[in-house]
């Protein structure tokens, strides 16, 4: 078994950028791993995703003929299955997503390969493959190997790996599965877009985030404006999503939006818990405020104040006038 078949994520016509991050990741394990770089987008109408797959590093994209082009986890599973028939790779890339996570298990399952999953570091030694995963909600990270396994089924952490820039020289196939023993499973209803998001954490470069500090929605207004002044993009904890108090969208860490462009981030009354560091902890410089001296985000922070943020935001505001 060699080389590396990569399953591209796609919705509404378009790669979503973890396609990209898994051909980043495969590229510096194909030389120690060796065989091909595979590509396989699975559903592809008219060719234009495989085009888009076609990144630096990719020897061949495989273009699956189904009978639709939205996402059916049945239809991944068997099409994953197919290729790892034909091709024989000796590691699969999904990405850890909705769409993964409903049918990654399944084909490592079908295949016996070996298995991880929410993976953000991947690397060969000795020959052999090792990953680092998250595990027990992000408290830990586990490092795991695969003795004996011939074949490794990853799921991989998307906004973690650098996608390449450059377009690729790779050779175009096209893989027509037997679908026929999945016919009347399942029928696709209608596509439901997110609403739309006022923010994008991900590709934000200077963010203040608020935590469960700010106490009430009442008080969110005032650290809205303070970001906004200061052309800051207005993150926040989970607790604070959760409350209705701002939109998911504009929630950091695990659960929420990895902060992955982020060059400064200012965290206002926000702990540090493990999940809400796993969006914002990489970040170059970072700014806390809390009253609490002991509070785990000052481990992380470049810069600290025992401040009150509300007696921040209001000294901040007569600056500003
Ligand atoms: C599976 C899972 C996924 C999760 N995903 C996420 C995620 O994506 N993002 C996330 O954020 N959390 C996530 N969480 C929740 C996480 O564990 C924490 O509960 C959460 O991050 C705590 O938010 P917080 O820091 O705002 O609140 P708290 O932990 O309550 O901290 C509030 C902080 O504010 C300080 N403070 C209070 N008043 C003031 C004041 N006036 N001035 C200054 N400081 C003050 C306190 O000292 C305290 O440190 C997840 C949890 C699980 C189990």
């Amino acid at each position: 078994m060699a080389g590396i078949l990569i399953v591209a994520e796609h919705m509404d016509g378009a790669l979503r950028d973890i396609t990209g991050e898994m051909i980043g990741a495969a590229a510096g394990l194909k030389d120690p791993l060796g065989g091909a770089l595979m590509v396989a987008v699975i559903g592809d109408e008219d060719g234009s995703l495989a085009e888009a797959a076609n990144l630096e590093g990719v020897d061949e994209v495989i273009s699956v003929k189904a009978p639709h082009t939205h996402f059916d986890a049945a239809l991944y599973e068997e099409a994953v299955c197919t290729l790892a028939e034909e091709r024989a790779p000796s590691t699969i890339l999904i990405a850890h997503s909705a769409a993964g996570m409903a049918y990654g298990p399944a084909v490592a399952a079908r295949l016996g390969s070996g298995f991880a999953s929410d993976v953000f570091e991947v690397k060969v030694e000795a020959g052999e493959l090792n990953t680092t995963r998250g595990g027990y909600g992000g408290k830990v990270n586990i490092e795991l190997g695969f003795p004996g396994k011939g074949c490794v089924t990853l799921m991989l952490r998307g906004a973690t790996f650098p996608a390449p820039e450059g377009t690729g020289s790779a050779s175009m196939a096209t893989l027509a599965p037997d679908f026929s023993t999945l016919a009347g499973q399942s029928s696709h209803l209608e596509y439901q877009p997110a609403p739309p998001a006022d923010v994008d954490i991900a590709k934000a470069d200077f963010i203040i985030s608020v935590g469960r500090a700010v106490q009430d929605d009442k008080n969110i207004p005032t650290f809205a404006a303070l970001a906004d002044r200061l052309g800051a993009t207005f993150g926040c904890s989970r607790p604070v999503a959760d409350s209705g108090w701002l939109p998911k969208a504009h929630q950091v860490g695990q659960s929420g939006t990895i902060a992955s462009n982020c060059k400064l981030y200012i965290a206002l009354g926000i702990s540090g818990a493990v999940q809400h560091l796993a969006g914002m902890k990489h970040v170059e410089t970072i700014i806390a405020v809390n009253t609490d001296a002991n509070a785990p985000m000052f481990n992380v922070a470049h810069y600290g104040a025992t401040v009150d943020i509300f007696e921040l935001a209001e000294a901040l505001e007569k600056e500003f006038n």
